[in-house]
């Protein structure tokens, strides 16, 4: 597998009035301007699977997703890229399907899509829907939703090869926890790690990802109350917070993850709960075209 989109990769430290008043020291690595598609961490979870399903000459990725999906799209995109079919089983079927932007782009890619129920999808990892599947679409490489498998996990470990040694909190944004997982278990322990959940009741997470990771590792967190009424639910207050961020940073932040990570990181260093002098590494993990659905509230 020769293409490689990691030299885009960049450390930009982020200036603003409340981080200098609390002398806190923040720096982003931007996995967004690894592909405009195919961004951030979910190239990292899909590149090992990829590697596989064309070491064992699969034609045909399938995998699931809703009809926003970062993983759905970034998968339609390396599947062109490499040659491949794909095909995506999209949760919950409304009678007339309204196609978002995010699935007219995954057609647009090549992607053959499915809308199944969400009765369904909720059987989506049980042996005998898999089994329908292979047969259904003629032996495809199956990747599960979110890249979330042992191979998406090994894929997240090399992000840790760009974070700056002397970083001393580690952040971002937790979908499935698969990305979190993996920069854990490649970085030392004294680098601690704080993980922002951005759908409700992201509390049981805790025991799904102490599974994946490494014993001996233990200096992580998951900060569960910022995510502004579940997944992919906003306010006005965090498109507020989008827009001074740009306005003040030019970065532009996705509304479903890396918006409130980001917020939560302000607000935790303006309550004080993170020291003084902490030096933070946010990890910018992508999901721009995300922002296609809010659209008109932004200013960037
Ligand atoms: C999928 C995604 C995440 C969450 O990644 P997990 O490995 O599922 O925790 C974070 N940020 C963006 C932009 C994503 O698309």
């Amino acid at each position: 597998m020769d293409i490689d989109f990691t030299e885009n990769i960049l450390i930009e430290p982020i200036q603003s009035p409340i981080l200098a008043a609390h002398h806190i020291h923040l720096n982003i690595l931007r996995l967004d301007k690894i592909h405009p598609i195919i961004s951030g961490n979910k190239w990292f979870k899909l590149k090992e699977n990829f590697k596989r399903a064309i070491s064992l000459e699969h034609s045909t990725i399938l995998t699931f997703g809703g009809a926003y999906s970062n993983h759905l799209i970034a998968t339609a995109a390396a599947s062109k890229l490499f040659g491949l079919q794909s095909v995506g089983l999209v949760r919950g079927f409304h009678g007339k399907q309204i196609k978002t932007t995010t699935l007219l782009h995954c057609e647009r890619l090549g992607m053959q899509l499915h809308f199944i129920s969400r009765e369904d999808y909720q059987k989506k990892d049980t042996e005998d829907f898999i089994a329908h599947l292979k047969n259904q679409f003629s032996n495809p490489y199956i990747i599960p939703e979110g890249g979330d498998n042992d191979d998406g996990i090994k894929g997240a470990q090399s992000i840790a090869a760009y974070i700056p040694k002397d970083s001393n909190l580690v952040s971002l944004a937790i979908g499935s926890g698969t990305t979190f997982c993996g920069i854990r278990n490649a970085l030392p322990d004294h680098i601690a790690m704080m993980g922002f959940p951005v759908m409700k009741h992201g509390e049981y997470l805790h025991q799904k990802m102490g599974k994946n990771i490494n014993a001996g590792l233990e200096n992580w967190q998951l900060v569960t109350d910022y995510h502004f009424g579940g997944f992919a639910k906003h306010t006005q207050e965090l498109i507020d917070f989008m827009n001074d961020f740009y306005n003040e940073t030019n970065i532009p932040l996705d509304f479903v993850y890396n918006a409130k990570m980001m917020y939560g990181i302000f607000d935790l260093v303006r309550k004080n709960t993170i020291p003084p002098h902490t030096k933070i590494l946010c990890i910018h993990t992508g999901g721009l075209q995300g922002n296609s659905a809010i659209q008109n509230q932004l200013q960037f």
